[in-house]
């Protein structure tokens, strides 16, 4: 089977430890099984993405000794093919405009009980639907309706529940219909298994919710953007954190909704600092660069990450 993977930053902040044991063994996987290493510059958010940052990640990827086999792609090139998408999925009545802030949800969300904490999936917020229904009217007449640039984008995920993208089989314990999808996790997945990972609609609608597909000020989300850029490159092996794995889901619910493959994952394990919390941008003092003006090496580097 061809192998095509592919390290995906974006460029807000340094690369840190954590983005080098990534780029480094999905590159190691590459090299093993004779595929491909690309490389896809996440920009959308253009308020936040510098281009000395994107130097600086061409540069520290160079130094670690990856080589990547096709002109990076930078997703700032791509916001017609998002556009489109959303055209389509807006065409098919499964999207809608929402104007709600996130005070609006949180209210929403915590009107039952004062103070309980509000339910949040791997996409923030789960969204308690509140511009869903109002906007039915509305979504009959898409095709003479233009999509809305001026509110978030939501998935309807009601809407997808009993469509054709879910396989079913007879549920043993009940003998009733049980809708499912699923994906092939080599690395961890959600509970920490590797394997088949099955999910329904209906863990969807629980533990995801109508997601934002489209940001009113970018145009896209990651989400849209992610599966649209891996199809685009033809990539079938997803190497990256663990802290995506919730967030594959939506990204295989979408890859149905579009007609796109879906590449096996290989979510893998976090470099941590020393009070065991997770490596983040703003984390400077773990920055690839700052060990290198310090003098250390590549192989440093790949035994400080475990490699
Ligand atoms: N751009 C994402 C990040 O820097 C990676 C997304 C992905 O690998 O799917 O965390």
């Amino acid at each position: 089977m061809a192998f095509v993977t592919r390290f995906a930053p974006s460029p807000t902040g340094p690369l840190h430890l954590g983005h080098a044991y990534s780029a480094l063994l999905a590159y190691d996987m590459a090299v093993a099984e004779g595929g491909k290493f690309l490389l896809r510059i996440e920009d959308i958010d253009r308020s936040r993405s510098r281009p000395e940052w994107e130097s600086q990640i061409y540069d520290d990827l160079q130094w670690l000794g990856i080589w990547w086999d096709e002109v990076p792609q930078r997703q700032s090139d791509r916001l017609s093919d998002y556009s489109k998408a959303l055209d389509d999925l807006w065409l098919r009545g499964l999207i809608y405009p929402c104007r709600c802030t996130r005070r609006d949800i949180e209210a929403a969300l915590s009107a039952p009980q004062e103070g309980a904490e509000v339910p949040a999936g791997p996409d923030g917020l789960i969204y308690p639907g509140t511009c869903r229904s109002e906007m039915s009217y509305e979504r009959s007449f898409s095709e003479n309706y233009p999509r809305p640039t001026d509110a978030n984008l939501r998935l309807d995920l009601g809407c997808i529940a009993d469509s054709l993208i879910f396989e079913h089989r007879i549920d043993s314990a009940n003998g009733g219909w049980h809708w499912y999808t699923s994906y092939r996790e080599t690395g961890i997945g959600p509970n920490g298994q590797s394997g088949l990972v099955e999910f329904s609609p209906e863990d969807m609608q629980k533990a995801v919710g109508d997601f934002v597909i489209a940001r009113r000020d970018i145009g896209t989300s990651y989400h849209l953007s992610v599966v649209l850029d891996d199809a685009a490159q033809g990539v079938t092996h997803v190497v990256r954190g663990a802290d995506l794995t919730e967030a594959t889901k939506i990204h295989v619910l979408l890859q149905r909704l579009l007609s796109l493959p879906t590449p096996i994952y290989h979510h893998h394990r976090l470099i941590r600092d020393d009070q065991g919390k997770r490596l983040a941008k703003r984390d400077d003092a773990r920055a690839l660069s700052k060990y290198r003006a310090e003098g250390a090496t590549p192989a440093d580097i790949r035994r400080m990450v475990g490699l």
